[in-house]
């Protein structure tokens, strides 16, 4: 598959690409890793008449610890250099196990965190060519106003696929927006709407500039487990972060994040307040899998059944949790 024809634009400053995108509007799309980006562009999902290549920017890359012991990372760092970094290992290790289980490593030289956050959602009947989006009939994401997965509905319920953002969740992240009426920071549960085809709260002018850890969320016990079907290069078909702190026998506190299994990734409600003040058993560890599996919604918008699915929610969850109380 071909890409199509496109102008690039390569500015060096967050401003430069800022006042691009206010010039070219709707006819833009943004390139960081273009790990996603350009398989989309060939499938022709995307056939922007520029491209706006962020990797010039310097300023939007690296990993840098504040003084106040919360870190900030650049949008444009690469998930290998997330996945190696001892100073994320040691303080944030479930966002180096998430990163480091991201596609594959000529992948991971090349994806960004602020492209992992982005990530389009994806559906069996969504990311084809376009002779067999054709053939097959488009849907409401792109062109058609029906939806294969859930014919009768008006919803689209493409999946979230990234393994990043459900441990970003767990540490409470936040990012910084930059855009033509300046920066604003929001917490990363408020970035995604949930639906799958506006799946996230970005303005056709904005870009994702920086991520942001608190100090508060530093020295959590990680644990990051993802269901695919090539355990060498593969998007989540099921993953699972778990946060947790333990002291004295009890878990003083633990956050749960699921991906995959619903058109954005998500905090499992109720899994804190089950966990916190408890002794880990299996009992435990098995409610809290419940739980999860009970926020999980997949549909057949992926490979692997939905029950499947949402099954190894259960199972990963309740490993996951036995194994943040034990390491
Ligand atoms: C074979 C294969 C396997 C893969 N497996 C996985 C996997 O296991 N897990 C996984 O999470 N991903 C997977 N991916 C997808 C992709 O490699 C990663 O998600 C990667 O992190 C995307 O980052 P990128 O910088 O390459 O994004 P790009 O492709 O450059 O961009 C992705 C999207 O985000 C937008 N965007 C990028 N940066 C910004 C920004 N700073 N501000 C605003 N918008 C932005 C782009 O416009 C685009 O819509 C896979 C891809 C392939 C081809
Ligand atoms: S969930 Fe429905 S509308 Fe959305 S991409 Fe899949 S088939 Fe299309």
């Amino acid at each position: 598959m071909s890409l199509p024809d496109f102008k690039l634009l390569r500015p060096r400053t967050v401003e430069a690409a800022i006042d691009h995108l206010a010039r070219f509007g709707a006819n833009v799309r943004v390139l960081a890793g273009g790990t996603d980006l350009i398989p989309s562009m060939r499938q022709k999902l995307f056939e922007p008449e520029y491209v706006l290549d962020l990797r010039r920017i310097a300023d939007m890359r690296g990993i840098k610890p504040q003084p106040d012991g919360a870190v900030e990372i650049g949008a444009l760092t690469t998930l290998r250099a997330i996945e190696t970094s001892p100073y994320l290992r040691q303080y944030y290790p479930v966002l180096t196990e998430a990163a480091a289980t991201v596609a594959s490593p000529v992948l991971r030289n090349m994806g960004t965190l602020g492209g992992n956050i982005c990530l389009d959602t994806r559906c069996l009947w969504y990311n084809q060519s376009l002779t067999w989006r054709k053939g097959c009939g488009f849907c409401i994401k792109k062109d058609g106003d029906l939806c294969h997965v859930a014919p009768g509905g008006t919803k689209c319920w493409a999946v979230f696929s990234g393994d990043t953002p459900p441990a970003l969740l767990c540490l409470n992240a936040e990012i910084e927006i930059s855009g033509p009426t300046g920066i604003r920071r929001v917490a990363l549960h408020d970035f995604y709407t949930g639906l799958g085809d506006d799946y996230r709260k970005l303005q056709p002018g904005e870009l994702v500039t920086r991520v942001f850890l608190p100090e508060a969320s530093a020295n959590y016990r990680g644990i990051y487990r993802k269901l695919r079907v090539r355990g060498s290069i593969d998007y989540p078909l099921a993953g699972v972060a778990v946060v947790m702190k333990n002291s004295n026998g009890h878990v003083s506190d633990a956050r749960v994040g699921i991906t995959a299994v619903n058109p954005a990734p998500m905090l499992v409600k109720g899994a804190t307040e089950l966990l916190t003040d408890k002794v880990m058993d299996d009992a435990l560890a098995e409610a809290v899998g419940d739980l999860a599996a009970r926020t999980a919604k997949p549909l057949t918008t992926s490979a692997l059944t939905p029950e499947y699915r949402r099954e190894m929610i259960r199972v990963f969850t309740k490993r996951a949790v036995l194994a943040a109380a034990s390491n």
